[in-house]
């Protein structure tokens, strides 16, 4: 057991509240590493993708749409109905197995390189506060001394950044719910009749500023649930950021003319813990609060490169494999994931490549069973139901593939408008003296312009012939 462990009550309180429950207001350092610099990168990316979408179209469509208060949904250019919702059902099981399985490997990965809290919060919030603030000693200066001027400046110039940024994240969203087109028509419309518009706009801008400016790491420490659930799938085998403690203990600052054959590798200098945006020690282990951003990596990296040690003190490794050199095994549990995620990308491929554009369902109309239209001739009533997922008019005609019996609509105009739903009533007659059972099948013919989309069949009610 360490030294750290011996020592410490790491798991009974968290990193960044102090004895009497208070919150520990954290500055971290910005250690500008291989990693850090990796995933600047990865963010720029990311960023740029995030507030781009909403312009890229997809042969004029939008590439993403989520319009929950028109239901109207589209995903990579392709419009999705409310009747696909399996696919979103399945897809955010997907991403659920996709998520605990690169956990159960990678550890908390997602959270320090994907999560768009961690990257709005590492790599624009925190970038700017430092640029109009200072380094970390500089920020914990700033917030000490009294409301001077120049405090008065930096903290005013940075609520409007902070909220200026909100305002446009909030904006962007706004956009991917009911298009760019629309939010400026709102934007640049009257206000007496855009005000809900700007109302929203402004409550989910200050929710954005709250969370950056001041709920900050509390959101990965308490607030979201994927945090709280990593203690569940992390085993000694997961991949995680992790101190190697065989190599690091026993721990010993450098002291002049002191012999150090007897210590680790670790300096106990303390700049794993400086930039750690949980305030966490990653010495003492795996915890809760690590959301796996990898500065600590850094910042031992350029204190082993500076003592002229090998690098990789903190790495990303599995405990097993620093305890016990095991190297990385596929375990049962990680083998039962990827199956079960194989399965699942599979019946999801399978059901999105047999999705059809158009939907048609015919029923029968609610009412009466059926009409003698004459001593000779008998009709029944009928509704068909229709989508078009697509973003052209269709044109539809059903053919009735029964002998003798001759179908009727009630609105003849045979088009399917773009992106909508429909219903249309069509009557089905025959005469009498064809007629052999109470309750015919008759198979019907679903044709969009020359292409047979569907066969559907329905049944034929009459009183049976007596003839
Ligand atoms: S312990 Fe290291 S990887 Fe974990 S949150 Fe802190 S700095 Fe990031
Ligand atoms: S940065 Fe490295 S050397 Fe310094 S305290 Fe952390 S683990 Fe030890």
């Amino acid at each position: 057991m360490s030294q750290a462990k011996n020592t410490e009550n790491y798991r009974e309180h968290l990193g960044n509240v102090n004895e009497q429950g208070g919150r520990i207001w954290l500055f971290p350092k910005i250690i500008k590493g291989r990693l850090y610099k990796i995933r600047t990168y990865i963010s720029w990316f990311y960023l740029a993708f995030f507030f781009a979408g909403p312009f890229i179209k997809i042969k004029g469509n939008p590439f993403l749409l989520l319009n929950v208060f028109e239901r109207q949904f589209i995903i990579f250019g392709q419009p999705f109905w409310p009747q696909d919702f399996h696919f979103l059902v399945l897809l955010l099981i997907t991403s659920i197995v996709f998520i605990v399985l690169f956990t159960v490997i990678y550890g908390r990965v997602f959270c320090g390189w994907v999560c768009p809290q961690t990257i709005f919060l590492e790599m624009v919030f925190r970038k700017i506060e430092n640029w109009i603030e200072g380094n970390s000693n500089q920020q914990r200066k700033l917030k000490e001394m009294p409301w001077n001027r120049e405090k008065i400046i930096k903290r005013g110039l940075k609520f409007i950044a902070f909220y200026g940024i909100s305002f446009l994240i909030a904006n962007t969203f706004l956009a991917y719910m009911i298009g760019w087109e629309n939010l400026w028509a709102k934007i640049t419309g009257p206000i007496a009749e855009n005000y809900p518009t700007l109302i929203g706009l402004i409550i989910f801008s200050t929710v954005f500023y709250i969370v950056f400016a001041k709920v900050r790491e509390l959101v990965c420490i308490m607030i979201c649930p994927y945090g709280r659930l990593q203690g569940v799938m992390l085993d000694p085998n997961s991949m995680v950021v992790a101190y190697d403690e065989v190599r690091g203990e026993p721990r010993g600052k450098i002291r002049k003319n002191e012999a150090q054959d007897h210590k680790g590798d670790c300096v106990d200098c303390g700049l794993c813990v400086d930039v750690c945006p949980t305030g966490i020690d990653i010495r003492n282990g795996t915890q809760l609060e690590c959301v796996n951003c990898t500065a600590c990596i850094d910042a031992c990296d350029s204190v082993m490169d500076k003592i002229n040690k090998p690098r990789g003190l903190v790495r990303i490794d599995s405990i097993n494999n620093i305890k016990n050199k095991t190297g990385f095994r596929f375990t049962p549990r990680i083998i039962a994931y990827s199956v079960f995620m194989v399965l699942l990308l599979g019946l999801f491929t399978t059901l999105l490549v047999t999705r059809t554009d158009i939907e048609a369902h015919v029923l029968r109309a609610p009412g009466k069973v059926y009409f003698e239209e004459s001593p000779t001739l008998i009709s029944n009533i009928y509704n068909i139901e229709m989508v078009n997922k697509t973003f052209d008019d269709k044109k539809f005609r059903m053919v009735v593939n029964y002998p003798n019996a001759q179908m009727v609509m009630v609105d003849t105009t045979g088009v399917l408008p773009a992106n909508q739903e429909q219903k249309r009533v069509f009557l089905i007659k025959m005469e009498r003296k064809f007629i052999t059972s109470n309750k015919t099948i008759i198979p019907i013919d679903f044709y969009i312009g020359d292409e047979k989309i569907k066969s559907m069949e329905t049944t034929f009610l009459a009183p049976v012939a007596t003839n």
